[in-house]
């Protein structure tokens, strides 16, 4: 089968043999993957990993030990776990110690025609999301996860930090809370799109400093993390959704005077996306930058590296 190889900092094409998927899991053909940050991170070296990288993907069944699901259109949550720890067995699946990640951590993911996927992360895709919005579950996923950890208030100032692919799904998904909501960013064409959606929107710099009470920061780079600290008013909240490689230069001096509260966040579940894919509350295909067969999928690489690209994806049957 094709796949798209990613050593020493450096991707390429390559032909490896369709995996043999064990009992628990099922062989699913992939039908489109989306180029995520985190993709761009590897290659930059986040998480020193090799293989096969992507984690967002729609696909087919093509075979199961279960017979529900062979031909069924999936997506799949990226968090491979034990089944048999603390964490697992306390609903913490996604922070299982012994996981392995879709395309990130010691597991093979989906840049290629086939991947092997536990039969307990597989999600079935509703008939009225098509594979172009489905492929979108993954970082959807990932803006629900801030429900889950917060709550926001109607009443709440909000501002996210970074008008990127991420950025604007989590603006979305706040969006649906009622709350006082600001898109911050540096990019006139995004800021419009955002705009297009009902979202108010800002340059850069133009923002009021301590101002808000919930500050999300998805700029994905690390000089967001300064923005986003100005704009927060003592006792506020500030939620990190971007991973990098490499390190931050950190003040603390400010977190401990204004009393802030730092929330990590990073996978979320999969059936609150599904459920807002297929109610349409949230506009996804906007977001579609451009989409490469996967023969071209070392150039589909190369335009999404371009700063303001918005999703790359690629379509295994283009
Ligand atoms: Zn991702
Ligand atoms: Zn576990």
């Amino acid at each position: 089968m094709k796949t798209l190889f990613l050593r020493d900092n450096e991707i390429s094409l390559k032909e490896q043999p369709v995996p043999v998927p064990c009992a628990g899991d099922a062989l699913v053909k992939v039908n489109i993957a989306g180029i995520c940050n985190t993709d761009l991170e590897l290659i930059k070296g986040y998480m020193g990993f090799h293989g096969v990288p992507g984690h967002e993907f729609v696909g087919v069944v093509e075979s199961s030990a279960d017979e529900f699901w062979i031909g069924k259109r999936v997506c799949g949550e990226i968090n491979y776990a034990c089944d048999n720890c603390d964490y697992c067995r306390r609903g913490l699946e996604r922070h299982c110690p012994n996981r392995t990640v879709m395309g990130i951590l010691n597991q093979s993911g989906a840049f290629a025609e086939y991947l092997s996927v536990p039969l307990a992360n597989l999600r079935l895709v509703p008939g009225n999301v098509p594979d172009k919005a489905a492929v979108f579950t993954e970082p959807l996923a990932a803006a629900f996860e801030i429900l889950e950890q917060v709550h926001i208030q109607p009443e709440d100032s909000v501002a996210v930090v970074g008008d990127g692919k991420l950025g604007l799904l989590v603006c979305q998904v706040l969006k649906l809370s009622g709350c006082n909501l600001t898109l911050i960013g540096k990019h006139e064409s995004k800021l419009a799109l955002a705009a297009s959606w009902g979202i108010a929107v800002l340059p850069r710099g133009k923002a009021e400093a301590s101002s808000y009470n919930l500050v999300v920061e998805a700029s994905g780079s690390p000089s967001g993390f300064d923005s986003a600290m100005e704009l927060l008013r003592p006792r506020g909240t500030l939620i990190l959704k971007s991973t990098y490689a490499g390190n931050l230069e950190l003040n603390m001096a400010p977190i401990v005077i204004d009393e802030i509260q730092i929330i990590g966040s990073r996978c979320g579940r999969f059936q609150p996306a599904l459920r807002a894919l297929s109610n349409g509350l949230v506009n996804v295909t906007d977001l579609i930058d451009c989409v490469y067969p996967f023969d071209q999928a070392l150039a589909a690489f190369e335009h999404a590296s371009q700063p303001g690209t918005l999703k790359v994806l690629i379509d295994f049957n283009a």
